[in-house]
């Protein structure tokens, strides 16, 4: 006869609501597979449309080679903070300045209109402050949500993610609504050379330092991933005649936080990551984002703790109207604090509930909760590591090198190793990889963008018999 609820152990009963987040190995090798075809899917033609990896082709065709200088504005819009940046180079010197200011919630649900004149408000004072104005500035904006890309300074959004919601942009080029919001709102003279997203820009920061390094990742508000791909395994590059001017490669810009949004990895999935995306402002998009970037984390252990005090099994003397048991209370810098903690003090754990305003809790109430947020961040890094993984065995390189950004991997106390310790178990044998974190990927990586265009388009307005050219390609791989 099957045990009754009450027959089983305390801890039999926990393990049953957590057990979701226990994924194999056969489990996070079958998510590579997956992943491998979905990734080949957005890169054919003919699967592209229908495809939830869009593997969009960025227009950035060479990484920097340590030779970009001048003064450029980066902007950084995609998800917590905006930021203006000055960014002098000057070979491998690097100056930046640096602003971040707020984008209000009525900003983020309101209209682009809105959106875009509070970005050039932004960018009109910080220039000013900075006595700019009287500088032709040419400017690369890291701009970190879904585009199909058509031209370096041409993106068109293909839809709103991370909690951005704003009327009237998606299909419309950004370029062109900052640049009309620009001259609308400030008297700078302001040229958009480049718009790239945050992992793009992560990639060309370190690759300006690191030639092994051809993956940038964000673990961030949101995930998303981008790599340096050979132009003749990129089915949806339409630029034909241009194939035989450059190095024939271009960075990817996945988007894999769409991954499983046909539900192909529902077997990875949990209830709580289901009632999570059901209250979410995008249901059923970035499966894979939701299970694991900053945005999330916190809420999907939030809503674990809270159905174990549903179960009686937590905090027996919990408060209903205790912050805890509130949307988005939880969050994932709670879950960094919790996995501090190495003993039995519990420390940080404390100081969490403390301002969860959790009373009477016990030891063994926070041994529970640091078990959570073990499971929850172990099963985020393992995915991450299955999709570096699966990108690390598909470029077949002997040393690769992985710029990292984003708040999660940076403050996570443990992210870093157990992303490690799960690729090196998923990686064909005898390719060696490192994680790197890449800092202020999106402001410099940024400027190095809009600097690697301006270079090639200096190169391009020489005369363009096709000795030129090829002598042009040359300098620009060189
Ligand atoms: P963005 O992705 O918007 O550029 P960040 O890289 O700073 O910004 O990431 C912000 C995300 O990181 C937020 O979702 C936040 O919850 C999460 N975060 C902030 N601090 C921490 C921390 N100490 N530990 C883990 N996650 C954090
Ligand atoms: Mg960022």
């Amino acid at each position: 006869m099957p045990a009754t609820n009450d027959q089983l152990s305390k801890y039999e009963r926990i393990e049953a609501f957590v057990k979701g987040f226990k994924l194999s190995s056969t489990a996070y090798k079958q998510v590579m597979t997956l992943l491998h075809q979905e990734m080949n899917n957005g890169l054919k033609t003919q699967s592209h449309k229908m495809a939830d990896i869009k593997m969009f082709p960025t227009f950035v065709r060479s990484l920097p080679d340590g030779s970009e200088k001048g003064e450029f504005l980066a902007l950084d819009l995609g998800g917590t903070n905006f930021r203006v940046l000055l960014v002098t180079l000057q070979g491998h010197d690097i100056d930046i300045q640096s602003k971040t200011y707020l984008i209000p919630q009525r900003i983020m649900l309101g209209t682009g209109e809105q959106l875009f004149d509070h970005i050039a408000d932004c960018i009109g004072k910080f220039v000013s402050e900075h006595n700019l104005l009287s500088h032709t500035l040419p400017l690369g904006f890291t701009f970190s949500f879904p585009c199909q890309q058509e031209g370096l300074a041409k993106a068109r959004l293909s839809q709103w993610t991370k909690g951005f919601r704003c009327e009237g942009v998606v299909g419309e080029d950004i370029c062109r609504l900052l640049q009309e919001a620009l001259l609308r709102r400030t008297n700078c003279k302001v040229e958009i050379v480049a718009v790239v997203n945050d992992a793009v820009g992560t990639l060309m920061a370190a690759a300006h330092v690191d030639h092994n390094c051809e993956i940038g990742l964000i673990l961030g508000t949101g995930c998303n991933v981008c790599y340096m791909e050979y132009l003749d395994n990129v089915g949806t590059w339409g630029n034909e005649d241009e194939k035989d001017l450059h190095p024939r490669q271009v960075i990817i810009n996945t988007e894999w936080g769409a991954f499983g949004d046909n539900g192909c990895l529902d077997f990875t999935r949990t209830e709580y990551d289901r009632e999570l995306d059901t209250f979410s402002i995008n249901p059923g998009k970035q499966v894979m984002e939701k299970m694991i970037s900053g945005m999330y984390m916190g809420e999907i252990v939030r809503l674990v703790l809270e159905r174990l005090t549903r179960e009686g099994l937590l905090f027996q003397s919990a408060d209903k109207d205790c912050p805890l048991f509130e949307r988005g209370r939880f969050y994932t810098k709670y879950v960094s604090e919790v996995e501090s903690d190495t003993d039995e003090f519990f420390r940080h754990t404390k100081l969490v509930l403390e301002e969860l305003q959790v009373v009477n809790y016990t030891t063994e109430d926070c041994k529970i909760v640091k078990y959570v947020c073990t499971l929850v961040s172990a099963r985020a890094a393992f995915l991450a590591a299955a999709g570096l993984a699966t990108l690390i065995n598909r470029l077949n390189k002997k040393d690769m090198t992985i710029a990292v950004d984003g708040s999660l991997y940076r403050f996570h106390p443990r992210f870093h190793n157990l992303m490690c310790l799960k690729i090196k178990e998923l990686v064909k044998p005898g390719l060696k990889f490192k994680l790197c974190l890449s800092h202020d990927g999106s402001g410099k990586g940024a400027a190095l963008t809009a600097a690697v265009s301006l270079r090639l388009r200096d190169l391009l307005a020489l005369p363009t018999d096709s000795n030129a050219l090829n002598l042009l390609s040359k300098d620009i791989q060189s």
